[in-house]
Protein backbone atom coordinates (compact mmCIF):
# COMPACT_ATOMS: atom_id res chain seq x y z
CA UNK A 1 0.00 0.00 0.00
CA UNK A 2 1.21 3.21 -0.63
CA UNK A 3 0.58 6.93 1.31
CA UNK A 4 -0.12 9.84 -0.58
CA UNK A 5 0.08 13.27 1.25
CA UNK A 6 -0.67 16.52 -0.04
CA UNK A 7 -2.97 15.73 -2.64
CA UNK A 8 -4.84 18.93 -3.27
CA UNK A 9 -7.92 19.74 -5.50
CA UNK A 10 -10.61 22.57 -5.35
CA UNK A 11 -13.09 22.35 -2.82
CA UNK A 12 -16.29 21.47 -4.92
CA UNK A 13 -14.14 19.33 -7.53
CA UNK A 14 -16.25 16.40 -8.69
CA UNK A 15 -15.69 13.04 -7.35
CA UNK A 16 -14.08 11.10 -10.23
CA UNK A 17 -11.46 14.16 -9.98
CA UNK A 18 -9.75 12.19 -7.03
CA UNK A 19 -9.42 9.50 -8.75
CA UNK A 20 -7.65 11.27 -11.43
CA UNK A 21 -5.59 13.27 -9.38
CA UNK A 22 -4.24 9.75 -7.57
CA UNK A 23 -3.22 8.47 -11.15
CA UNK A 24 -1.31 11.49 -12.55
CA UNK A 25 0.59 12.12 -9.02
CA UNK A 26 1.37 7.87 -9.46
CA UNK A 27 1.75 8.07 -13.11
CA UNK A 28 -0.22 4.93 -13.36
CA UNK A 29 -3.03 3.63 -15.58
CA UNK A 30 -6.44 3.38 -14.40
CA UNK A 31 -6.11 -0.71 -14.97
CA UNK A 32 -3.14 -0.67 -12.27
CA UNK A 33 -4.69 1.47 -9.56
CA UNK A 34 -6.56 -1.50 -7.73
CA UNK A 35 -8.22 0.74 -5.13
CA UNK A 36 -7.49 3.47 -2.80
CA UNK A 37 -9.11 5.10 0.85
CA UNK A 38 -9.01 8.40 2.31
CA UNK A 39 -6.41 8.05 4.94
CA UNK A 40 -7.06 11.82 6.58
CA UNK A 41 -9.22 15.21 4.39
CA UNK A 42 -7.94 18.13 5.99
CA UNK A 43 -8.72 22.11 3.97
CA UNK A 44 -6.29 25.09 3.24
CA UNK A 45 -8.95 28.23 3.32
CA UNK A 46 -6.52 30.55 3.59
CA UNK A 47 -7.53 32.02 -0.42
CA UNK A 48 -11.26 32.21 1.14
CA UNK A 49 -13.05 32.35 -2.78
CA UNK A 50 -10.08 29.41 -3.61
CA UNK A 51 -10.41 26.84 -0.47
CA UNK A 52 -8.61 23.81 -1.12
CA UNK A 53 -8.89 20.44 0.27
CA UNK A 54 -5.62 18.74 0.87
CA UNK A 55 -5.94 14.55 1.15
CA UNK A 56 -3.69 11.98 2.64
CA UNK A 57 -4.42 8.86 0.51
CA UNK A 58 -3.56 5.00 0.68
CA UNK A 59 -3.43 3.72 -2.77
CA UNK A 60 -2.87 -0.08 -3.91
CA UNK A 61 -1.46 -0.24 -6.75
CA UNK A 62 0.31 -2.82 -9.36
CA UNK A 63 3.79 -2.85 -9.07
CA UNK A 64 3.97 -1.21 -6.15
CA UNK A 65 7.88 -1.14 -5.94
CA UNK A 66 8.60 0.00 -9.37
CA UNK A 67 6.21 3.24 -8.55
CA UNK A 68 8.20 3.52 -5.48
CA UNK A 69 11.45 3.45 -7.28
CA UNK A 70 10.03 5.70 -10.01
CA UNK A 71 9.26 8.53 -7.72
CA UNK A 72 11.93 7.99 -4.68
CA UNK A 73 12.27 11.66 -4.81
CA UNK A 74 8.82 12.36 -4.26
CA UNK A 75 8.66 13.08 -0.39
CA UNK A 76 4.95 13.16 -0.49
CA UNK A 77 4.65 9.42 -1.73
CA UNK A 78 5.64 6.52 0.93
CA UNK A 79 5.23 2.93 2.06
CA UNK A 80 1.92 3.35 4.18
CA UNK A 81 3.42 2.93 7.80
CA UNK A 82 1.44 0.75 9.77
CA UNK A 83 -0.70 1.81 12.22
CA UNK A 84 -2.58 -0.98 13.09
CA UNK A 85 -3.00 -1.10 17.55
CA UNK A 86 -0.81 -4.14 18.88
CA UNK A 87 -1.21 -5.30 22.34
CA UNK A 88 2.02 -4.95 24.93
CA UNK A 89 2.99 -8.77 25.00
CA UNK A 90 3.45 -9.96 28.44
CA UNK A 91 2.85 -13.05 30.46
CA UNK A 92 -0.11 -13.49 32.52
CA UNK A 93 -0.51 -12.04 36.00
CA UNK A 94 0.44 -14.92 38.54
CA UNK A 95 -2.40 -16.82 40.12
CA UNK A 96 -4.27 -15.13 43.08
CA UNK A 97 -2.78 -11.68 41.69
CA UNK A 98 -5.90 -9.42 42.51
CA UNK A 99 -8.06 -7.57 39.52
CA UNK A 100 -6.94 -4.39 38.58
CA UNK A 101 -9.51 -1.67 39.62
CA UNK A 102 -10.30 1.90 37.43
CA UNK A 103 -11.84 4.91 38.96
CA UNK A 104 -13.41 6.89 36.48
CA UNK A 105 -15.16 5.92 33.07
CA UNK A 106 -14.15 9.02 31.37
CA UNK A 107 -12.22 9.19 28.14
CA UNK A 108 -9.41 7.53 30.40
CA UNK A 109 -10.69 5.19 32.49
CA UNK A 110 -12.93 3.41 29.71
CA UNK A 111 -10.07 3.14 27.49
CA UNK A 112 -7.75 1.53 30.34
CA UNK A 113 -10.89 -0.48 30.74
CA UNK A 114 -11.55 -1.51 27.70
CA UNK A 115 -7.82 -2.73 27.19
CA UNK A 116 -7.53 -4.54 30.11
CA UNK A 117 -10.21 -6.11 29.51
CA UNK A 118 -9.47 -6.82 25.92
CA UNK A 119 -6.09 -8.92 27.53
CA UNK A 120 -8.59 -10.77 29.42
CA UNK A 121 -7.24 -9.10 32.79
CA UNK A 122 -10.90 -8.73 34.16
CA UNK A 123 -10.95 -5.30 35.35
CA UNK A 124 -13.35 -3.63 38.12
CA UNK A 125 -14.70 -0.21 37.36
CA UNK A 126 -15.51 2.29 40.10
CA UNK A 127 -17.63 5.37 38.89
CA UNK A 128 -19.14 7.94 41.59
CA UNK A 129 -21.46 9.06 38.87
CA UNK A 130 -24.40 7.39 37.56
CA UNK A 131 -25.35 5.16 34.39
CA UNK A 132 -25.60 7.24 31.30
CA UNK A 133 -28.82 8.22 30.56
CA UNK A 134 -29.65 8.53 34.49
CA UNK A 135 -26.98 11.40 34.68
CA UNK A 136 -28.44 12.86 31.46
CA UNK A 137 -31.86 13.70 33.11
CA UNK A 138 -29.98 14.83 35.99
CA UNK A 139 -27.46 17.24 34.30
CA UNK A 140 -30.54 18.52 31.61
CA UNK A 141 -32.45 19.01 35.26
CA UNK A 142 -29.74 21.70 36.34
CA UNK A 143 -29.83 23.32 33.61
CA UNK A 144 -33.73 23.70 33.18
CA UNK A 145 -34.34 23.76 37.26
CA UNK A 146 -30.93 24.79 38.86
CA UNK A 147 -31.44 21.39 40.91
CA UNK A 148 -27.94 20.17 41.21
CA UNK A 149 -26.82 17.30 42.09
CA UNK A 150 -22.97 16.80 43.26
CA UNK A 151 -22.93 13.57 42.46
CA UNK A 152 -24.34 13.29 38.93
CA UNK A 153 -23.67 16.29 36.40
CA UNK A 154 -21.57 17.70 33.91
CA UNK A 155 -18.76 16.60 35.46
CA UNK A 156 -19.28 13.29 37.17
CA UNK A 157 -21.20 10.33 35.99
CA UNK A 158 -20.73 7.49 32.67
CA UNK A 159 -18.56 8.89 30.14
CA UNK A 160 -16.96 11.40 32.10
CA UNK A 161 -16.40 15.62 31.77
CA UNK A 162 -16.37 14.64 27.69
CA UNK A 163 -20.17 13.17 27.34
CA UNK A 164 -22.13 16.55 27.04
CA UNK A 165 -19.72 18.36 24.71
CA UNK A 166 -18.53 19.03 21.43
CA UNK A 167 -16.93 15.66 21.55
CA UNK A 168 -13.96 17.16 19.41
CA UNK A 169 -11.72 14.74 19.11
CA UNK A 170 -8.27 16.06 18.16
CA UNK A 171 -5.14 16.62 19.87
CA UNK A 172 -1.71 17.82 19.62
CA UNK A 173 0.11 15.25 21.76
CA UNK A 174 2.55 13.41 20.06
CA UNK A 175 1.47 9.65 19.12
CA UNK A 176 4.75 7.93 17.65
CA UNK A 177 2.49 4.45 18.14
CA UNK A 178 -0.47 5.33 16.49
CA UNK A 179 -2.71 5.05 19.70
CA UNK A 180 -5.11 7.99 18.51
CA UNK A 181 -5.86 5.35 15.29
CA UNK A 182 -7.40 2.79 17.87
CA UNK A 183 -9.20 5.15 19.76
CA UNK A 184 -10.92 5.97 16.68
CA UNK A 185 -11.54 2.75 15.34
CA UNK A 186 -12.87 1.26 18.56
CA UNK A 187 -15.23 4.94 18.79
CA UNK A 188 -16.15 3.71 14.99
CA UNK A 189 -17.33 0.41 16.45
CA UNK A 190 -19.31 1.87 19.34
CA UNK A 191 -21.12 3.93 17.41
CA UNK A 192 -19.39 7.08 15.89
CA UNK A 193 -19.63 8.38 12.63
CA UNK A 194 -17.29 6.93 9.87
CA UNK A 195 -15.52 10.12 8.53
CA UNK A 196 -13.86 10.45 12.06
CA UNK A 197 -11.55 8.25 10.53
CA UNK A 198 -10.38 10.67 7.58
CA UNK A 199 -11.41 14.27 8.74
CA UNK A 200 -8.64 16.05 10.11
CA UNK A 201 -11.03 17.81 12.99
CA UNK A 202 -13.39 15.30 13.93
CA UNK A 203 -16.58 15.48 16.59
CA UNK A 204 -18.92 13.33 17.42
CA UNK A 205 -21.48 15.71 19.26
CA UNK A 206 -23.12 14.75 22.46
CA UNK A 207 -25.97 12.76 21.72
CA UNK A 208 -23.88 10.33 19.69
CA UNK A 209 -21.70 9.92 22.50
CA UNK A 210 -24.11 9.01 24.63
CA UNK A 211 -24.79 5.92 22.77
CA UNK A 212 -21.23 5.14 21.98
CA UNK A 213 -20.69 5.35 26.12
CA UNK A 214 -23.64 2.60 26.52
CA UNK A 215 -22.13 0.73 24.48
CA UNK A 216 -18.42 0.61 25.36
CA UNK A 217 -19.72 -0.06 28.57
CA UNK A 218 -21.74 -3.27 27.16
CA UNK A 219 -18.42 -4.01 25.12
CA UNK A 220 -16.17 -4.13 28.79
CA UNK A 221 -18.40 -6.03 30.52
CA UNK A 222 -19.01 -8.97 27.78
CA UNK A 223 -14.98 -9.11 28.15
CA UNK A 224 -15.16 -9.61 31.54
CA UNK A 225 -15.44 -6.20 32.76
CA UNK A 226 -17.52 -4.93 36.11
CA UNK A 227 -18.76 -1.42 36.26
CA UNK A 228 -20.51 -0.77 39.52
CA UNK A 229 -22.16 3.23 39.26
CA UNK A 230 -22.71 5.28 42.13
CA UNK A 231 -19.64 4.30 43.57
CA UNK A 232 -16.92 6.57 44.92
CA UNK A 233 -14.09 5.59 46.12
CA UNK A 234 -12.85 7.63 49.03
CA UNK A 235 -9.69 6.16 50.34
CA UNK A 236 -6.65 4.44 48.87
CA UNK A 237 -5.35 1.84 50.96
CA UNK A 238 -1.54 1.97 51.46
CA UNK A 239 0.86 -0.45 52.99
CA UNK A 240 4.62 0.68 53.81
CA UNK A 241 7.41 -1.36 53.92
CA UNK A 242 11.11 -0.78 54.14
CA UNK A 243 10.38 2.72 52.91
CA UNK A 244 8.22 1.47 49.70
CA UNK A 245 4.69 2.48 49.68
CA UNK A 246 2.29 -0.43 47.71
CA UNK A 247 -1.75 0.51 47.33
CA UNK A 248 -3.37 -2.63 48.71
CA UNK A 249 -6.79 -1.99 47.76
CA UNK A 250 -9.47 1.25 47.88
CA UNK A 251 -12.15 1.85 50.70
CA UNK A 252 -15.51 3.10 49.02
CA UNK A 253 -18.33 5.22 50.20
CA UNK A 254 -20.03 2.58 51.45
CA UNK A 255 -17.47 1.50 53.63
CA UNK A 256 -16.81 -1.32 51.21
CA UNK A 257 -12.70 -1.82 50.72
CA UNK A 258 -11.91 -4.01 47.31
CA UNK A 259 -8.48 -5.53 47.38
CA UNK A 260 -6.18 -4.22 44.46
CA UNK A 261 -2.63 -4.08 44.01
CA UNK A 262 -3.17 -2.43 40.64
CA UNK A 263 -5.05 0.81 41.22
CA UNK A 264 -5.96 3.60 37.96
CA UNK A 265 -6.89 6.96 39.42
CA UNK A 266 -8.43 8.36 36.09
CA UNK A 267 -10.39 10.72 38.21
CA UNK A 268 -11.07 14.30 35.66
CA UNK A 269 -10.23 17.64 36.58
CA UNK A 270 -13.27 17.95 38.98
CA UNK A 271 -12.46 15.26 41.81
CA UNK A 272 -11.24 17.72 44.42
CA UNK A 273 -12.65 15.73 47.48
CA UNK A 274 -10.35 12.89 46.03
CA UNK A 275 -7.04 14.71 45.28
CA UNK A 276 -7.40 16.24 48.46
CA UNK A 277 -7.77 12.59 49.86
CA UNK A 278 -4.72 11.42 47.97
CA UNK A 279 -2.62 14.25 49.20
CA UNK A 280 -3.84 13.51 52.73
CA UNK A 281 -2.50 9.95 52.00
CA UNK A 282 1.10 11.11 51.19
CA UNK A 283 0.55 10.60 47.48
CA UNK A 284 3.24 12.89 45.79
CA UNK A 285 1.19 15.86 43.85
CA UNK A 286 2.47 19.45 42.49
CA UNK A 287 0.29 22.49 41.26
CA UNK A 288 0.23 22.99 37.55
CA UNK A 289 -0.48 26.26 35.40
CA UNK A 290 -4.33 26.30 34.00
CA UNK A 291 -6.49 28.84 32.60
CA UNK A 292 -8.93 30.87 33.15
CA UNK A 293 -11.50 33.73 31.56
CA UNK A 294 -15.12 33.48 30.10
CA UNK A 295 -17.00 32.02 27.28
CA UNK A 296 -17.66 33.91 24.09
CA UNK A 297 -20.53 33.73 22.02
CA UNK A 298 -20.69 35.13 18.73
CA UNK A 299 -23.02 34.84 15.56
CA UNK A 300 -22.00 31.31 14.11
CA UNK A 301 -22.74 33.00 10.68
CA UNK A 302 -19.87 35.63 11.50
CA UNK A 303 -16.96 33.19 12.15
CA UNK A 304 -18.05 30.89 8.79
CA UNK A 305 -18.20 34.33 6.86
CA UNK A 306 -15.26 35.33 8.29
CA UNK A 307 -13.66 32.04 7.87
CA UNK A 308 -14.80 31.25 4.77
CA UNK A 309 -16.17 33.56 2.71
CA UNK A 310 -18.14 33.10 -0.40
CA UNK A 311 -17.84 29.49 0.63
CA UNK A 312 -19.23 29.73 4.47
CA UNK A 313 -22.34 27.77 4.68
CA UNK A 314 -20.93 24.43 2.61
CA UNK A 315 -21.43 21.27 4.10
CA UNK A 316 -18.26 19.39 3.38
CA UNK A 317 -16.21 22.39 5.66
CA UNK A 318 -19.33 22.30 8.23
CA UNK A 319 -19.55 25.32 10.90
CA UNK A 320 -16.44 27.14 11.30
CA UNK A 321 -13.99 27.30 13.95
CA UNK A 322 -11.44 29.23 15.10
CA UNK A 323 -8.11 29.47 16.88
CA UNK A 324 -6.80 32.76 18.14
CA UNK A 325 -4.14 33.98 20.45
CA UNK A 326 -2.96 37.20 21.49
CA UNK A 327 0.00 38.21 23.66
CA UNK A 328 -1.02 41.17 26.10
CA UNK A 329 0.90 44.42 27.06
CA UNK A 330 1.23 42.74 30.72
CA UNK A 331 2.71 39.62 29.82
CA UNK A 332 -0.34 37.29 29.67
CA UNK A 333 -1.30 35.29 27.03
CA UNK A 334 -5.13 35.35 26.25
CA UNK A 335 -6.10 32.34 23.91
CA UNK A 336 -8.95 30.62 22.69
CA UNK A 337 -10.42 27.18 24.12
CA UNK A 338 -12.61 24.28 23.45
CA UNK A 339 -14.24 26.38 21.03
CA UNK A 340 -17.50 25.03 20.03
CA UNK A 341 -18.80 25.92 16.73
CA UNK A 342 -23.06 26.02 16.25
CA UNK A 343 -22.95 25.00 19.91
CA UNK A 344 -24.38 26.51 23.03
CA UNK A 345 -22.68 27.28 26.56
CA UNK A 346 -23.26 25.20 29.60
CA UNK A 347 -23.39 25.08 33.58
CA UNK A 348 -20.81 22.77 34.07
CA UNK A 349 -21.17 23.57 38.63
CA UNK A 350 -20.01 19.91 40.14
CA UNK A 351 -20.24 22.09 43.96
CA UNK A 352 -23.22 24.11 45.51
CA UNK A 353 -22.92 27.23 45.26
CA UNK A 354 -20.27 27.65 42.92
CA UNK A 355 -20.83 28.21 38.71
CA UNK A 356 -18.62 27.25 35.77
CA UNK A 357 -19.31 27.35 32.41
CA UNK A 358 -18.10 25.16 29.40
CA UNK A 359 -19.36 24.68 25.89
CA UNK A 360 -21.02 21.44 23.86
CA UNK A 361 -22.38 20.90 20.80
CA UNK A 362 -24.56 18.65 18.61
CA UNK A 363 -23.00 16.38 15.55
CA UNK A 364 -25.08 18.94 13.49
CA UNK A 365 -23.61 22.24 15.10
CA UNK A 366 -26.57 23.41 13.34
CA UNK A 367 -27.06 25.84 16.88
CA UNK A 368 -27.40 30.16 16.03
CA UNK A 369 -23.61 30.46 17.91
CA UNK A 370 -20.57 29.76 18.02
CA UNK A 371 -18.74 30.17 21.35
CA UNK A 372 -15.43 29.46 23.01
CA UNK A 373 -13.94 29.68 25.64
CA UNK A 374 -11.42 32.93 25.93
CA UNK A 375 -9.08 32.48 28.76
CA UNK A 376 -5.75 33.70 30.59
CA UNK A 377 -3.20 31.06 31.22
CA UNK A 378 -2.13 31.41 35.07
CA UNK A 379 0.75 29.71 36.50
CA UNK A 380 1.09 28.47 40.22
CA UNK A 381 3.21 31.50 41.40
CA UNK A 382 -0.48 33.11 40.66
CA UNK A 383 -1.84 30.65 43.60
CA UNK A 384 1.08 29.66 45.74
CA UNK A 385 1.61 28.02 48.55
CA UNK A 386 0.75 24.39 48.52
CA UNK A 387 0.16 21.43 45.69
CA UNK A 388 -3.96 22.21 46.10
CA UNK A 389 -3.85 25.72 46.05
CA UNK A 390 -4.87 26.00 42.64
CA UNK A 391 -8.27 24.02 43.44
CA UNK A 392 -8.89 26.99 46.27
CA UNK A 393 -8.09 29.21 43.69
CA UNK A 394 -10.77 28.00 41.01
CA UNK A 395 -13.40 27.65 44.10
CA UNK A 396 -12.98 31.48 44.87
CA UNK A 397 -13.58 32.23 41.85
CA UNK A 398 -16.19 30.06 40.81
CA UNK A 399 -18.02 31.05 44.27
CA UNK A 400 -17.75 34.96 43.05
CA UNK A 401 -19.45 34.04 39.73
CA UNK A 402 -22.29 32.37 41.36
CA UNK A 403 -22.89 35.27 43.38
CA UNK A 404 -22.60 37.50 40.95
CA UNK A 405 -24.83 35.63 38.94
CA UNK A 406 -27.43 36.29 41.52
CA UNK A 407 -27.02 33.02 43.59
CA UNK A 408 -29.47 31.01 42.00
CA UNK A 409 -27.01 29.10 39.48
CA UNK A 410 -27.38 31.80 36.33
CA UNK A 411 -24.03 33.01 35.01
CA UNK A 412 -22.78 36.12 35.55
CA UNK A 413 -22.23 37.76 31.81
CA UNK A 414 -21.63 41.01 29.87
CA UNK A 415 -21.89 42.27 26.57
CA UNK A 416 -18.40 42.62 25.16
CA UNK A 417 -18.05 46.21 24.35
CA UNK A 418 -19.64 47.25 27.88
CA UNK A 419 -16.57 44.84 29.71
CA UNK A 420 -14.00 46.37 27.03
CA UNK A 421 -15.14 49.77 28.32
CA UNK A 422 -15.38 48.88 31.94
CA UNK A 423 -18.96 49.53 32.38
CA UNK A 424 -21.89 46.74 33.74
CA UNK A 425 -24.45 45.76 31.40
CA UNK A 426 -28.23 45.74 31.18
CA UNK A 427 -29.95 44.49 27.79
CA UNK A 428 -28.38 41.92 25.53
CA UNK A 429 -27.95 43.02 21.65
CA UNK A 430 -28.76 40.91 18.69
CA UNK A 431 -26.75 37.93 20.24
CA UNK A 432 -28.82 35.63 22.33
CA UNK A 433 -27.13 33.68 24.91
CA UNK A 434 -27.64 30.16 25.40
CA UNK A 435 -26.67 29.07 28.53
CA UNK A 436 -29.16 27.73 30.55
CA UNK A 437 -31.00 28.95 33.01
CA UNK A 438 -30.01 31.92 32.33
CA UNK A 439 -26.90 34.88 31.96
CA UNK A 440 -27.73 37.23 34.86
CA UNK A 441 -26.61 40.64 33.18
CA UNK A 442 -24.41 42.65 35.23
CA UNK A 443 -20.01 43.72 35.46
CA UNK A 444 -17.38 40.96 34.87
CA UNK A 445 -14.99 42.97 36.25
CA UNK A 446 -14.32 41.66 39.80
CA UNK A 447 -14.64 38.07 38.68
CA UNK A 448 -11.66 37.69 38.11
CA UNK A 449 -8.05 38.94 38.95
CA UNK A 450 -7.32 42.40 37.94
CA UNK A 451 -4.10 40.95 35.40
CA UNK A 452 -6.82 38.77 33.55
CA UNK A 453 -9.54 41.86 33.17
CA UNK A 454 -7.16 43.69 31.48
CA UNK A 455 -5.27 40.84 29.14
CA UNK A 456 -8.84 39.95 28.00
CA UNK A 457 -9.86 43.23 27.19
CA UNK A 458 -6.83 44.04 25.08
CA UNK A 459 -7.31 40.62 23.27
CA UNK A 460 -11.12 41.14 22.48
CA UNK A 461 -10.13 44.30 20.09
CA UNK A 462 -6.70 42.64 19.35
CA UNK A 463 -8.92 39.45 18.27
CA UNK A 464 -10.84 41.87 15.81
CA UNK A 465 -7.86 41.74 13.67
CA UNK A 466 -7.56 37.98 13.06
CA UNK A 467 -11.12 37.61 12.76
CA UNK A 468 -12.70 40.51 11.18
CA UNK A 469 -15.89 41.49 13.81
CA UNK A 470 -14.41 39.41 16.29
CA UNK A 471 -14.94 42.94 18.37
CA UNK A 472 -18.73 42.69 18.41
CA UNK A 473 -20.16 45.08 21.03
CA UNK A 474 -22.95 42.72 21.98
CA UNK A 475 -21.18 39.44 21.49
CA UNK A 476 -21.94 37.70 25.03
CA UNK A 477 -19.22 36.66 27.68
CA UNK A 478 -20.46 34.56 30.23
CA UNK A 479 -18.54 34.06 33.31
CA UNK A 480 -16.17 31.83 34.60
CA UNK A 481 -14.36 29.67 33.02
CA UNK A 482 -11.88 27.58 35.24
CA UNK A 483 -11.32 24.24 34.56
CA UNK A 484 -9.62 24.40 31.55
CA UNK A 485 -7.66 21.70 32.93
CA UNK A 486 -6.61 20.07 36.03
CA UNK A 487 -4.64 22.39 37.94
CA UNK A 488 -2.74 19.65 39.80
CA UNK A 489 -0.29 16.63 38.44
CA UNK A 490 -0.18 13.40 39.94
CA UNK A 491 3.47 12.71 39.10
CA UNK A 492 4.24 9.47 38.00
CA UNK A 493 7.73 7.95 36.35
CA UNK A 494 8.21 8.09 33.32
CA UNK A 495 8.75 4.56 32.35
CA UNK A 496 6.33 2.73 34.55
CA UNK A 497 3.90 5.07 34.79
CA UNK A 498 3.24 4.44 38.39
CA UNK A 499 3.24 7.30 41.25
CA UNK A 500 6.45 8.87 41.94
CA UNK A 501 5.96 7.55 45.50
CA UNK A 502 3.18 5.01 45.70
CA UNK A 503 3.70 1.84 44.05
CA UNK A 504 0.98 0.48 42.38
CA UNK A 505 -0.58 4.05 41.80
CA UNK A 506 -1.06 4.72 38.31
CA UNK A 507 -2.77 8.21 37.87
CA UNK A 508 -4.10 8.92 34.77
CA UNK A 509 -5.68 11.06 32.40
CA UNK A 510 -6.93 14.99 32.68
CA UNK A 511 -6.83 14.66 36.44
CA UNK A 512 -3.88 13.83 36.48
CA UNK A 513 -2.28 16.19 34.84
CA UNK A 514 -1.51 13.75 31.94
CA UNK A 515 -4.09 14.96 29.08
CA UNK A 516 -6.05 17.99 28.04
CA UNK A 517 -9.14 16.70 26.29
CA UNK A 518 -10.90 13.38 25.04
CA UNK A 519 -8.59 12.19 22.47
CA UNK A 520 -5.52 12.88 24.76
CA UNK A 521 -7.15 11.65 27.94
CA UNK A 522 -8.07 8.06 25.67
CA UNK A 523 -4.59 7.78 24.47
CA UNK A 524 -3.46 7.76 27.59
CA UNK A 525 -5.99 5.83 28.99
CA UNK A 526 -4.27 2.70 26.38
CA UNK A 527 -0.82 3.60 27.22
CA UNK A 528 -1.92 3.51 31.11
CA UNK A 529 -3.47 -0.05 30.83
CA UNK A 530 -0.35 -1.32 28.98
CA UNK A 531 1.85 -0.18 31.59
CA UNK A 532 -1.17 -1.69 34.49
CA UNK A 533 -0.54 -4.95 32.35
CA UNK A 534 2.86 -5.04 32.65
CA UNK A 535 3.24 -4.48 35.78
CA UNK A 536 0.58 -7.53 36.78
CA UNK A 537 2.59 -10.05 34.60
CA UNK A 538 5.90 -9.05 36.39
CA UNK A 539 4.98 -9.40 39.34
P1 LIG B 1 -13.15 12.70 33.10
O1 LIG B 1 -13.79 12.62 31.77
O2 LIG B 1 -13.33 13.92 33.90
O3 LIG B 1 -13.68 11.44 33.93
C1 LIG B 1 -13.41 11.26 35.28
C2 LIG B 1 -14.46 10.35 35.88
O4 LIG B 1 -14.03 9.94 37.17
C3 LIG B 1 -15.81 11.03 36.07
O5 LIG B 1 -16.82 10.28 35.44
C4 LIG B 1 -16.00 11.06 37.58
O6 LIG B 1 -17.34 10.91 37.97
C5 LIG B 1 -15.14 9.89 38.04
N1 LIG B 1 -14.65 10.03 39.43
C6 LIG B 1 -14.01 11.10 39.97
N2 LIG B 1 -13.69 10.86 41.25
C7 LIG B 1 -14.12 9.61 41.53
C8 LIG B 1 -14.09 8.81 42.71
N3 LIG B 1 -13.54 9.24 43.85
N4 LIG B 1 -14.66 7.59 42.67
C9 LIG B 1 -15.25 7.11 41.51
N5 LIG B 1 -15.31 7.85 40.37
C10 LIG B 1 -14.74 9.08 40.37
N6 LIG B 1 -12.56 17.66 25.30
C11 LIG B 1 -12.39 17.45 23.98
O7 LIG B 1 -11.38 16.88 23.57
N7 LIG B 1 -13.32 17.86 23.08
C12 LIG B 1 -14.45 18.50 23.46
O8 LIG B 1 -15.26 18.84 22.62
C13 LIG B 1 -14.65 18.74 24.84
N8 LIG B 1 -15.73 19.38 25.29
C14 LIG B 1 -15.98 19.46 26.63
C15 LIG B 1 -17.19 19.98 27.06
C16 LIG B 1 -17.51 19.99 28.42
C17 LIG B 1 -18.84 20.53 28.85
C18 LIG B 1 -16.56 19.52 29.36
C19 LIG B 1 -16.88 19.55 30.84
C20 LIG B 1 -15.34 19.02 28.94
C21 LIG B 1 -15.04 18.97 27.57
N9 LIG B 1 -13.84 18.45 27.09
C22 LIG B 1 -13.66 18.27 25.75
C23 LIG B 1 -12.78 17.99 28.01
C24 LIG B 1 -12.86 16.48 28.15
O9 LIG B 1 -14.16 16.15 28.51
C25 LIG B 1 -11.88 15.99 29.20
O10 LIG B 1 -10.60 16.39 28.80
C26 LIG B 1 -11.92 14.47 29.33
O11 LIG B 1 -13.21 14.05 29.63
C27 LIG B 1 -10.96 14.00 30.41
O12 LIG B 1 -11.08 12.63 30.51
P2 LIG B 1 -10.71 11.81 31.82
O13 LIG B 1 -11.16 10.43 31.57
O14 LIG B 1 -9.30 12.06 32.17
O15 LIG B 1 -11.58 12.47 32.99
Amino acid sequence: MLRINELKLPLNHPEPALREAILARLGVSGADLVDFSVYKRSYDARKKAAIVLIYSIDAEVRNEAAVLARLKNDQHVMPSPDVDYKFVQVGKPAPGTPRPVVVGTGPCGLFVALVLAQMGLNPIILERGKIVRERTVDTFGFWRKRKLNTESNVQFGEGGAGTFSDGKLYSQIKDPLHHGRKVLTEFVRFGAPEEIMYVSKPHIGTFRLVKMVEQMRAEIIRLGGEIRFETRVDDVLIEESGGVRQVVGVRLASGEEIPTRHLTMAIGHSARDTFQMLYDRGVYIEAKPFSIGFRVEHPQSLIDVCRFGPNAGNKLLGAADYKIVHHASNGRSVYSFCMCPGGTVVAASSEEGRVVTNGMSQYSRAERNANSAIVVGITPDDYPGHPLAGIDFQRELESRAFVLGGGTYDAPGQLMGDFVKGRPSTEFGSVVPSFRPAVHLTDLATSLPDYAIVAMREAFVAFDKQIKGYYKEDAVLTGVETRTSSPIRIKRNNDDLQSLNTRGLFPAGEGAGYAGGIMSAAVDGIRVAEAVATAMAAR
